[in-house]
């Protein structure tokens, strides 16, 4: 085992391979809190990459409602009940990773789910945290009974357990942009990677006996274009670009000011180790902090206090970096506030969105006395 740095975790931790990170590392954030689950990401994806023989049941994007949703069943619950307790002492992780934990002779914890786990991906649907009793009373104040929805894909980690756990050295890390691929001529489907990713999102195709995963549509990437789960993103909730170390992270990058500078994006299960490059806005309405630091880690509910004030007007930049999500196809490398406007630039400097802050309102007269109509104004 080589000791890696997880900045996630704020410490060193144990992983099979010395740390070797990709020139760029492209990375997706996702704004809970606008999240309709709508499923037109999930379809997106579907149509796109898993429609043939043996990927029936795979989702490489699923959306699901937490805290009862789960696809596979419960996937996160048995992940973290293997886990056992963890602890965070400031913004430091002190409890034991997924590679830590593992028991003498393996490379990590895990489970591998049946074929019935994948059945009901909508299990736990708009399903709320408390009973509701109807007969007394529909709401109480403060109200704290909730749900969210929570969009997932594969997190193309810095640390993959899936690429580890592979005997057969089928599955790599671009060095170009990060994206996690599998070799689908080396593989030969004996599943350690299913077993090892505690995300479950790679998958086993029956027909062809090998493993696939989300590719982050790579193909789109390379010419500058957002993968399609991104850019068919009804409620406009994806923002997708590359995220830096910390140490090298630019103001002008709207993900890493999203992520390092204002700290409003977090990652998901960061204490499972995999210092994965999906985060999260966490939802605004969750009145459980544990279960906030459960998914995000730390720095759940700054991120919160941070985000609000944002709505509330008084972080422009913030704002702006937030207005960008799925403003456009195109990967924005750079943005910039000026005055009222967000202005975003791709990797070869051209602009490609310019939006306001603030939609103008325009209020119309009831009567047009032109065209002899009445109208409602619909704003
Ligand atoms: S989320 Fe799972 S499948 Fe994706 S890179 Fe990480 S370990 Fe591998
Ligand atoms: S398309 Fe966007 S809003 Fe709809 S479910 Fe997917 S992430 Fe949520």
């Amino acid at each position: 085992m080589a000791r890696v740095k997880n900045w996630q975790l704020g410490r060193e931790m144990s992983y099979w391979y010395p740390e070797a990170r990709p020139k760029k590392q492209f990375a997706a954030i996702f704004d809970t809190n606008k999240c309709i689950a709508c499923q037109t990401c999930t379809l997106a994806c579907k149509t796109t990459w898993t429609s043939g023989r043996g990927q029936e049941y795979m989702l490489w994007n699923n959306v699901e409602t937490k805290p009862w949703g789960s696809y596979p069943l419960a996937w996160d619950v048995r992940e973290l009940d293997l886990l056992g307790p963890q602890h965070w002492t400031g913004d430091t992780y002190t409890g034991k990773t997924i590679f830590e934990a593992a028991p003498e002779g393996k490379k990590n914890i895990g489970w591998t789910p049946n074929d019935m786990d994948y059945a009901y991906p909508n299990r736990g649907e708009d399903e709320v945290n408390v009973t509701i009793n109807v007969k007394r009373y529909h709401l109480k104040l403060p109200h704290d009974m909730w749900f969210f929805y929570l969009p997932r894909v594969c997190n193309h980690c810095t640390y993959p357990a899936c690429l580890q756990a592979c005997t057969r050295q089928s599955i790599y890390k671009r060095p170009e942009d990060g994206i996690v691929l599998v070799d689908q001529e080396r593989c030969r489907g004996y599943r350690i990677c299913f077993e090892a990713c505690p995300y479950k999102k790679i998958f086993y195709n029956h027909t062809t006996r090998v493993s696939e995963k989300c590719v982050f549509c790579f193909p789109a990437v390379e010419q500058g274009y957002q993968p399609r789960c991104m850019r068919n993103c009804i409620g406009k909730i994806r923002s997708f670009g590359f995220v830096s170390t910390p140490a090298n992270a630019r103001e002008d990058n709207p993900i890493d000011f999203l992520v390092h500078v204002r700290k409003v994006a977090k990652p998901l299960y960061p204490q499972f180790g995999l210092e994965p490059n999906v985060y999260y806005i966490p939802p605004i309405h969750v009145s459980s902090n544990d279960f906030l630091t459960m998914l995000f880690g730390a720095g759940a509910r700054h991120a919160i206090d941070t985000y609000r004030a944002a709505m509330e007007g008084d972080d422009p930049e913030l704002l702006g970096a937030l207005l960008l999500a799925v403003s456009t196809d195109r990967i924005i490398h750079r943005y910039q506030v000026t005055g009222d406007t967000v202005i975003g630039w791709a990797e070869d400097g051209e602009e490609v969105v310019r939006i306001p802050l603030k939609v103008p309102t325009i209020e119309r007269a009831p009567f047009d006395p032109d065209l002899n109509v009445y109208r409602h104004n619909i704003t």
